[in-house]
């Protein structure tokens, strides 16, 4: 594994050389927020920032994703096209929790017993350029308490750390960040001293996460208590407006529709919401949630127990983006504390 020294003003410069030969994802400021987007020709990515609105995720299963495209004839459909061509990508200063919402992300579409095409393809075609986060970008981030850490770099082929306010650590840690490499130019090597800066700056961001919650301690009770009164507490505000799924960095779930004009069909898989009124409705007209009760808990259900119980691990990554930017204040980190005091 190679690490280099690369001074800040460079580093917008290297993302325009690689912006010059592949499609690049980045984060881009938007008003008073930064979301990602692929960069247009000469756009420049938004490196100083704390994290996105969005979640990074759209580059993998994208939020409305062409399946196949077909053609009505006289003897029935026939396939035009099945899965689009997916050049290569870089997806360029995603922060470490979003980071580890693909492993999750992972667990989900790129089973052995099932495999999405769509999503390992993209995931396949894609070096990721991780920036680990030298101070918790807000005060409601909590990934130290989901198994995260503001420095992690497993899944990354790239990680680059601020040392001080104008250098950065470039650790290439994979054959396809080494590829990289040389767009990055020709940099100093990283001494003993830049590495044990890191490591002493990383020690200080996980410390400075002031914001924890038990979530591994609430799984007992969550496999006990499906009717427990507590459900009819948290959901009464809840406008079901779905926000806190979308901009979820794990949240997965997705519907496949047909358009069809004329003798041309698309089939299109978009992204769906559990907090949705009919999400769950099924053909004869019965819902098994029919009301924002049901669908709360099965949003926290689903994180805290579901996911657990199927791949063994807890599907949030303390990103505080739901937090941050729900409606009416509905905060997860309550939610999850107040359940451990039951
Ligand atoms: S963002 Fe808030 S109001 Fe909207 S669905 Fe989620 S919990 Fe309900
Ligand atoms: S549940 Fe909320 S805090 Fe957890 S990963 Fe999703 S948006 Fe982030």
């Amino acid at each position: 594994m190679e690490a280099k020294l690369i001074k800040k003003d460079a580093l917008a410069e290297v993302v325009k050389r690689i912006a010059g030969q592949k499609l690049v994802y980045a984060p881009v400021k938007d008003g008073s927020r930064v979301n990602f987007k692929y960069l247009d020709q000469g756009e420049s990515a938004f490196l100083d920032y704390g994290n996105s609105t969005n979640a990074p995720k759209n580059i993998f299963f994208p939020q409305t994703e062409t399946m196949m495209r077909y053609t009505r004839t006289d003897k029935g459909n026939k396939l035009v096209s099945a899965q689009e061509n997916i050049d290569e990508m870089v997806l360029f200063g995603v922060r470490p929790c979003d980071l580890r919402s693909f492993k999750l992300l992972d667990m989900v579409f790129d089973q052995e017993k099932y495999s999405d095409p769509y999503y390992v393809k993209r995931r396949q075609q894609t070096t990721i350029v991780a920036m680990a986060c030298r101070q918790p970008p807000s005060s409601i981030c909590f990934c130290t308490s989901v198994g995260g850490h503001p420095y992690l770099s497993d899944g990354a082929d790239i990680l680059i750390s601020e040392l001080d306010d104008n250098e950065f650590l470039v650790e290439f840690l994979s054959s396809k960040g080494e590829s990289l490499a040389k767009l990055f130019g020709s940099l100093d090597d990283a001494t003993d001293t830049s590495m044990a800066r890191k490591n002493e700056l990383s020690e200080a961001s996980a410390a400075a996460i002031k914001s924890t919650i038990p979530a591994t301690e609430i799984k007992p009770w969550l496999d006990e208590n499906f009717d427990h009164p507590y459900w009819d507490t948290i959901h009464q505000s809840c406008l079901a407006c779905g926000t806190c799924s979308y901009l979820c960095p794990t949240c997965h779930c997705f519907d496949i529709k047909d358009e069809v004009t004329g003798d041309d069909g698309l089939r299109l898989r978009t992204w769906d919401s559990c907090m949705y009124s009919i999400y769950s409705k099924e053909t004869s007209g019965h819902n098994p949630r029919p009301g924002q009760k049901q669908r709360w808990r099965q949003r926290l259900m689903h994180k805290f127990k579901y996911f657990v119980d199927n791949f063994n691990a807890i599907s949030c990554v303390g990103c505080g983006r739901c937090v941050a930017n729900c409606p009416v204040n509905t905060d997860i980190r309550k939610v999850v504390s107040d359940i451990a005091k039951l």
